[in-house]
């Protein structure tokens, strides 16, 4: 029977209440067989995440200082949930185990893993599900590295006579039986790793928001949700800071053609945000707008460089991209001109390295002038409808101009999924609005 892997954040699981509506969004369709918990998370802005908490306990407990109070603090946590929900069970034992193995050996992945650990357990016997230890499936090599393959067939031959299963995200354990986390915010990998295992319908991934957004809501007011995205617009906005999703969490479904769903806990009605792979056919598809989603990040620097006849000067190019090379600098964008070139680099990997970037390309290629611009934002507007729409790029000019908004650089990539442009720091929030306005606002 098909099926679907639900992954539910630390926002979704944080309280009892939150618990209930897990419960109910599961039980309402019997494909969700599957279900990923993340450690409780925030119950209000100030609250702090059980993770965080955990990584506290262990770090006290690596300098040999007394944690039991914040040790308390944790075991609330979960009691309150237990008690709240009317649940015939306990964590105590649970609970001694943790802190004896922290005194004994306190390591900070197997630490942060409990949170996810001790919520797969509540969540198991809540639901009544089947528990799978992710230390039993998920496996790392000794470096730390996924073995994506060791971990489909595991997982496969564990779940083969279930049902169910509740296997908490986060962490897993390495060839040698470490316990080992992915990084923060993982167990959306972790979600879509089962999701890959048991060749899912689809990778539901439960938040606090009800999808991805066209732009960011604190620039623009109200944006919408973006309906349906590709992968590769996905990545593109990400890359941008543009993030709901683990970066790591688009490869194992990707590899597999299983679309992401990101759907809202608080608002299951809302049908949230559908991430489809880049061959997904879309001629049924109403078009509703010219792009997809826009996003802007602060912090670049240009570094203009102008010689006469550069055009004409070969491995000019070659000769100050070796430059940031051999200073660990990457490069992010790099128009060039007939006699100008300039490239944008990440402020802070070129600020330590400014003047011996400098004076090396200064050596290497004698310019005629060479200078640099600081407070640079970056905008991208993606949509993988640009490539049939003509005029896109004259319209965001248009809104540039009528903002008096300067624009420093401009770059289509040939796939001609995005247009990213360079402002000025200062510019980016008045640049997004008015983009937003002139293809989202106007074409409603
Ligand atoms: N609990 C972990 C964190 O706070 C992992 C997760 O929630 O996905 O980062």
């Amino acid at each position: 029977m098909s099926s679907k892997v639900v992954k539910f954040g630390g926002s979704s699981l944080a309280d009892a209440k939150q618990f209930e509506k897990v419960a109910a969004i599961i039980k309402s369709d019997p494909k969700r067989k599957y279900v990923v918990p993340s450690a409780p998370g925030k119950r209000f802005s100030d609250d702090i995440k059980v993770t965080d908490m955990l990584y506290k306990c262990c770090e006290k407990a690596g300098s040999g200082i007394d944690f039991s109070e914040d040790f308390q603090l944790i075991k609330n946590r979960y009691n309150d949930i237990i008690s709240q929900l009317g649940i015939d069970m306990s964590l105590d034992d649970e609970f001694e185990k943790i802190i004896s193995e922290l005194k004994a050996r306190p390591a900070k992945d197997y630490a942060a893993s409990r949170g996810e650990y001790l919520n797969g357990k509540v969540l198991a016997k809540y639901l009544g599900f089947n528990f799978i230890d992710a230390a039993e499936v998920i496996i790392f090599d000794t470096k730390g590295s996924l073995l994506l393959d060791d971990t489909v067939k595991a997982i496969r031959a564990r779940v083969k006579s279930l049902e169910n299963a509740v296997i908490p995200g986060f962490y897993g354990r390495t060839t040698e039986g470490i316990v080992k986390t992915f990084s923060r915010g993982g167990s959306d990998v972790t979600g879509s790793i089962v999701a890959n295992a048991v060749r899912a319908d689809i990778y539901e991934n439960w938040t606090d928001v009800s999808g991805f957004l066209v732009a960011d809501p604190r620039i623009v007011q109200n944006p919408d949700v973006i309906s349906v995205i590709t992968y590769r617009e996905l990545r593109e906005l990400a890359y941008m800071g543009a993030s709901v999703l683990h970066e790591d969490a688009i490869f194992p479904v990707r590899s597999a053609g299983i679309p992401i769903n990101i759907r809202n806990t608080n608002r299951p009605e809302d049908d949230g945000t559908m991430i489809v792979s880049d061959d997904f056919d879309f001629s049924r598809e109403s078009m509703k707008h010219t792009i997809t989603g826009i996003a802007g990040r602060k912090g670049f620097s240009t570094i203009n460089i102008e010689k006469a006849m550069m055009n004409s000067e070969k491995g000019f190019g070659m000769k100050v991209l070796k430059v940031l090379f051999d200073n660990g600098v990457s490069f992010e964008h790099m128009p060039s001109g007939i006699d100008t070139m300039s490239i944008t680099v990440d402020s802070s990997e070129f600020e330590p390295v400014r003047e011996k970037v400098i004076a090396g390309i200064r050596k290497e290629v004698s310019p005629d002038h060479i200078d640099v611009e600081d407070n640079i934002a970056l905008l991208a507007v993606v949509g993988r409808r640009m490539k049939n729409t003509r005029g896109t790029v004259a319209r965001i000019f248009a809104s540039m101009a009528h903002a008096r908004i300067n624009v420093k650089m401009i770059d289509q990539g040939s796939s001609e999924l995005n247009v990213i442009i360079g402002v000025s720091e200062n510019d980016l929030p008045e640049a997004i609005r008015r983009i937003y306005d002139m293809f989202i606002n106007s074409e409603k």
